[in-house]
């Protein structure tokens, strides 16, 4: 290209134009002469090329106002020169626009120690169970580092060593004219390393699976729902990097008097009607066992007695919840003759005013 071209007339935009209408004009222009369709096709590439150059420019701010003011001699001046520039720079602004439409920028990362998987198990517990805290041995299935080669795959005493593939970067790139496409390689699949000689215990992978005991304490208060994190105690981790955790979701059995509402708990209780009628003591099952209570003269039907500290440990360790006592007034269905007696006598001084 002896005579340079406008940018916006390469473009085919108008001077004013927005970022996104040079992206969107590139992204056509780009569609048009895709370099890897027509390979060895001077003028496709050409017109690839200076489309490049010219988005290059346009999309920086700076080149931009410089290239609007002095034209392509600005730039040269400036020392931006865009045209001089290897095609490295021009597909570094390639996956911006284009982003995963070719598919630029796969190939995972490799290397590095990561850590394991957190490994969750469901555990169910009995009432009481969670009410004073348990401590559980579970039987995990879980894989764990191959001891002999040390997780590493390779046989004992050799090294997985450079995947010649890819050259150990974990990725390769497919050139397709002047596209590059980066993709995960597919012999060592982005690890960078193959194993030559493979472990006879583990056959390569590094880990073997193994049912393990693990001791988990389980605190008092918890309910359906809580989580006990076991650091450590999950899957492997790779490269180095430490095992992750394994988390305990618990399922709390329901109780058929007491219910629970997070550490309190709620219970009725059916009272004698003349026990709420003169007053006295009853006696409270809660889930501490028995306590004496006393029932104020002149309780009614749902009311309720709150006995403090009579619940479940709270879980941030703020003391205890209440129990709940909802009073039942149990009248009798069957009356003897004294009682009956006794009751009109009651009657005729005004019953329940
Ligand atoms: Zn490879
Ligand atoms: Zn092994």
């Amino acid at each position: 290209m002896s005579q340079k071209r406008d940018y916006y007339e390469v473009l085919a935009v108008a001077r004013d134009a927005s970022p996104s209408d040079l992206q969107r004009s590139y992204r056509q222009l780009a569609m048009k002469y895709p370099p890897d369709r027509n390979p060895g096709d001077k003028d496709a590439e050409d017109r690839f090329k200076e489309a490049a150059e010219a988005y290059e420019v346009l999309s920086d701010d700076q080149k931009r106002a410089t290239y609007d003011r002095h034209g392509h001699e600005g730039l040269s001046a400036s020392g931006a020169n865009p045209g001089a520039r290897g095609f490295d720079d021009i597909f570094s602004h390639f996956s911006d626009v284009f982003g995963d439409l070719f598919g630029m920028g796969g190939g995972r990362r490799r290397g590095g120690a990561q850590k394991g998987q957190d490994l969750g198990i469901e555990v169910e517990l009995g009432f009481f169970e969670a009410v004073k805290g348990t401590r559980k041995s579970l039987e995990i299935p879980r894989d764990v580092t191959c001891e002999p080669c040390s997780g590493s795959g390779a046989r004992p005493g050799s090294q997985p060593v450079n995947c010649t593939m890819c050259d150990g970067r974990g990725a390769v790139v497919h050139a397709q004219g002047l596209l590059r496409i980066q993709t995960t390689c597919p012999q060592c699949r982005g690890q960078g390393r193959v194993i030559r000689d493979r472990c006879t215990t583990c056959g390569g992978q590094g880990t073997r699976r193994e049912v393990s005991k693990v001791e988990v304490n389980i605190p008092a208060g918890v309910d359906s729902g809580s989580r006990v994190r076991k650091p450590r105690e999950g899957m492997p981790g790779t490269g180095g990097g430490p095992p992750g955790d394994l988390i305990v979701m618990l399922h709390v059995a329901e109780h058929p008097t007491f219910k629970r509402e997070d550490a309190h708990i709620h219970a009725a209780l059916e009272v004698d009607f003349t026990t709420v009628a003169l007053g006295g003591h009853v006696t409270v099952e809660t889930v501490h066992g028995p306590e004496k209570v006393h029932v104020e003269s002149g309780t009614q039907q749902d009311d309720v007695i709150r006995l403090r500290g009579k619940g479940l440990p709270r879980l941030d360790g703020h003391g205890q919840g209440d129990h709940y006592v909802h009073v039942r007034i149990a009248v009798p269905r069957k009356l003897n003759k004294k009682q009956r007696k006794l009751l009109e006598e009651f009657a005729a001084e005004g019953g329940a005013e």
